[in-house]
């Protein structure tokens, strides 16, 4: 299907921004005796091509083609200092493992809470953000031992387990047909008197739907309990609430009653992975963290980052990428960070209305997507036939070079059949700010491949 180049050579302007900032970088060392030079650099790029060759073996997540899972390309200057970091190899662990990386991240981490509204409050970066939310749900078991945790049917995965690993008893609650989570089904757990937890997913995984903050919070004044909020996926959109449709606008606003927060930077936050970030609103909470481990190095009076996480060595260059990103692109209502997530959204909608006038397929009965996550499903006599031609209409347009992705939806979600049947849908993700000019083509070539799957 060689039509045109999918990747028209640009030039990567990442090895260029490196070389200056290296040499920067070289020159605030220059007191060092000099070394000397190793290593044989044939024999490097030798296995580096091969390296090169065995990557070939990849979607190409970094091309706008590529609409399927959550993947968002680091931005370039993310990947520079990333890589500038690694001729320091800094360990933000503790202040003496990576100083100066160990500044930037409190300085980004609490931009990051800033943007939740939080002028106070603890937090630090994580490896991601199953890891942030097991720190978060870590310090709830602290605070509430033996109390159980609560998330919707449509929250992450990883709650379930990370409960287990806890040794706390986690329940889901059902979700309704747009994704979020029942607030009256809530009301039974807690009427139990036993749950210490809510988890409140802003941006499920699966469709990016936003659980309603502002009730849960009204449940709280009636019956005590944690709030804490999994928007690993969603935190961004904080940025962009106000222009979001009700009632996911008005759960961005109250974010700043809960808890703690997820977000993870290596999601929408244009990180390489191996960023989350968790956040408390009590500083407090670091009591929970002590320890006194001997070889940790204290240098300093205040908590320092290695007393309030709960992974020793973390990447310092995790840090440093984050922080240079927000520098260039400040965490702000009406900035260009901003303006690209509302980029992606325009798509997701734009697809979203041109799936519902296709008479091939059906969009959400529950109206359009809250953030940037399309789902639908391909029309067929069953839902087993459905599943089919969604595999196939994905298979197709794989060929084509349009990266779709798959998902198990609940049926009556689309088109009010069994309630406990699923049905495998297709699902795009449109998070890359380029999406938006994209679409037409990503369009262009969805439309083909259904054509090849069941006809115009
Ligand atoms: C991705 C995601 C997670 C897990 O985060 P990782 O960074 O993949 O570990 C948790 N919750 C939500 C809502 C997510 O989207």
């Amino acid at each position: 299907m060689a039509r045109d180049p999918i990747l028209a050579p640009v030039r990567d302007p990442v090895p260029e921004l490196l070389a200056q900032a290296a040499a920067r970088l070289a020159r605030e060392f220059s007191a060092l005796p000099a070394l000397t030079e190793s290593g044989d650099s044939a024999r490097l790029a030798a296995v580096l091509d091969e390296t090169a060759a065995r990557l070939g073996d990849n979607y190409p997540y970094f091309h706008p083609l590529y609409v399927g899972q959550m993947l968002k390309p680091p931005h370039p200057v993310a990947r520079a200092a990333y890589a500038l970091a690694m001729s320091i190899n800094p360990n933000n662990h503790a202040r003496d493992g990576g100083r100066a990386s160990s500044e930037m991240e409190i300085e980004a981490v609490g931009q990051i809470a800033r943007m939740f509204g939080w002028d106070r409050h603890l937090g630090h970066l994580t490896s991601g953000g199953t890891m942030a939310n097991l720190e978060a749900l870590w310090v709830a078991g602290q605070i509430a031992p033996g109390k159980r945790i609560v998330g919707s049917a449509q929250a992450h995965y990883t709650h379930g387990r990370i409960s287990g690993v806890l040794k706390l008893d986690y329940s889901p609650v059902a979700a309704d047909a747009s994704g979020r989570m029942e607030p009256a089904a809530l009301e039974d757990e807690l009427k139990k008197g036993d749950v210490g937890t809510v988890v409140a997913t802003l941006g499920t995984t699966a469709i990016g739907a936003v659980d309603p903050l502002e009730e849960i919070l009204a449940l709280r004044e009636k019956y005590g309990f944690r709030i804490h909020v999994d928007a690993a996926y969603g935190g961004y959109f904080r940025l962009i609430g106000e222009e979001l449709a009700e009632p996911a606008r008005r759960a961005y606003a109250a974010i700043s009653e809960a808890d703690s927060i997820v977000v993870d930077p290596h999601k929408h936050g244009l990180q390489p992975y191996g960023c989350g970030c968790v956040l408390f609103r009590d500083p407090g909470v670091g009591r929970f963290y002590k320890h006194d481990s001997p070889y940790t190095y204290f240098t300093s009076s205040e908590l320092h980052l290695g007393e309030i996480s709960l992974e020793c060595s973390r990447a310092g260059a995790a840090a440093v990428s984050l922080w240079t990103t927000q520098k260039l692109l400040p965490l702000t209502v009406g900035g260009e960070f901003a303006a690209g997530l509302a980029a992606g959204r325009r798509a997701a909608l734009e697809l979203d209305r041109r799936l519902r006038a296709d008479g091939r397929f059906e969009a959400l009965a529950a109206g359009a997507p809250q953030l940037d996550i399309v789902v639908w499903k391909v029309k067929a006599a069953s839902a087993e036939e459905a599943s089919e031609r969604a595999q196939k209409i994905f298979d197709a347009a794989a060929r084509r070079n349009l990266h779709l992705a798959l998902v198990q939806l609940p049926r009556y979600w689309f088109d009010g059949g069994v309630d406990t049947e699923t049905v495998t849908c297709l699902r795009s993700v449109l998070m890359k700010p380029e999406h938006e000019a994209w679409l037409p083509r990503i369009w262009d070539e969805l439309d083909a491949a259904s054509t090849e799957v069941v006809g115009e």
